[in-house]
């Protein structure tokens, strides 16, 4: 785990992780522990500077990669944490809520599955009620399979995709909404394949473009009530989600190596836009889609 500081002038293309990767391979969702290289979180290298204080959020896929990044930098911003993940995760979940408690952050342990609508309630539920509130929801989790055929993706896999990173934000999304006040913000994670979708990615890629939409009508719609929906589109980032599934093993190797920067991302890099976001130094951006890409843009 890199112990830089990601603050320093440096150059973008030879920083973090130079290279591809090395075959790996864990079963879904995996653990971010065991990855080889582990990714750079903001564990060690994001430094805050209060911009969030007394704010209250929800992070979902919280424990690990891009989720567990947002995390981090909010307690180092001075917000309350309600992390959820899957039961599967809990050793990674654990590291996140130590790291935000260090900060003299609350940290609350949701884990459950949101491909279940009364699940989602529930979680809405609970971190209203540990955290006192909630002012942040970055929506993060997210599933994704590769497969080379459309004839290889089972009914089963189309619709667990669709429920996780679609469905589950609609059902987020109707049980928040009547207790967030103004200012609050909500970051939805889309990605560059909902732009350039690859061809083994045909059911991820369509819930992608799905949350693009989502975001931006309802994003129209609670603009009277000062509340922001943005959406995050990132490009290759070296997460679990990579590891598990997300890329065939013979990808692997040369992961992140097509962007302009030759390298794939690590989820501290997105950290920064996640604060952003959530704070209200954002306050006149709201329905728009920022790519965090390397170079290769979204469109
Ligand atoms: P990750 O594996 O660290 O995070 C995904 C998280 O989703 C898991 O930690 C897990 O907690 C959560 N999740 C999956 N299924 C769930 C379920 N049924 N119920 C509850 N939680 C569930 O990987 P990541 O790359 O940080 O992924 C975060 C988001 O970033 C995803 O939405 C992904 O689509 C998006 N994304 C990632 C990349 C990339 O290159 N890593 C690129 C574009 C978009
Ligand atoms: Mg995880």
């Amino acid at each position: 785990m890199s112990t830089k500081n990601i603050q320093e002038m440096q150059d973008p293309g030879h920083e973090f992780h130079q290279g591809g990767y090395e075959k790996q391979q864990q079963e879904a969702p995996g653990l971010q522990s065991e990855m080889n290289p582990v990714p750079d979180a903001g564990e060690q290298s994001y430094h805050g500077s209060g911009k969030l204080q007394g704010r209250k959020a929800l992070v979902t896929g919280g424990d690990s990669g891009i989720g567990r990044a947002a995390a981090i930098a909010y307690a180092r911003e001075g917000a309350d944490i309600a992390l959820n993940y899957l039961p599967e995760e809990q050793s990674d979940a654990e590291e996140v809520a130590e790291l935000i408690r260090k900060e003299g952050r609350k940290a609350v342990l949701l884990p459950g599955d949101l491909s279940d609508e009364s699940f989602c309630q529930n979680l809405i539920r609970d971190a209203l009620e540990k955290l006192g509130g909630l002012d942040i929801l970055a929506l993060v989790a997210g599933k994704q399979v590769a497969v080379e055929d459309i004839q290889d993706i089972t009914t089963e896999q189309l619709t667990k995709t669709f429920e996780v990173n679609v469905f589950s934000l609609f059902w987020i999304a109707k049980a928040v909404l009547p207790h967030l006040k103004p200012g609050a913000s909500i970051i939805t994670c889309s990605s560059i394949q909902a732009y350039q979708p690859g061809k083994n990615l045909v059911d991820y890629a369509s819930t992608k473009a799905a949350i693009i939409a989502f975001s931006r009508a309802l994003a129209k719609q609670v603009a009277s009530k000062g509340i922001r929906v943005n959406v995050v589109a990132p490009g290759p980032v070296w997460t679990p989600l990579q590891v598990t599934g997300g890329q065939l093993q013979k990808d692997l190797p040369e992961f992140g190596q097509k962007t302009p920067l030759k390298r794939a991302g690590q989820p501290v890099e997105l950290s920064g836009l996640y604060v952003f976001l959530a704070s209200q130094e954002s306050s006149f951006i709201t329905a728009e889609v920022f790519g965090v890409t390397g170079g290769m843009h979204l469109s």
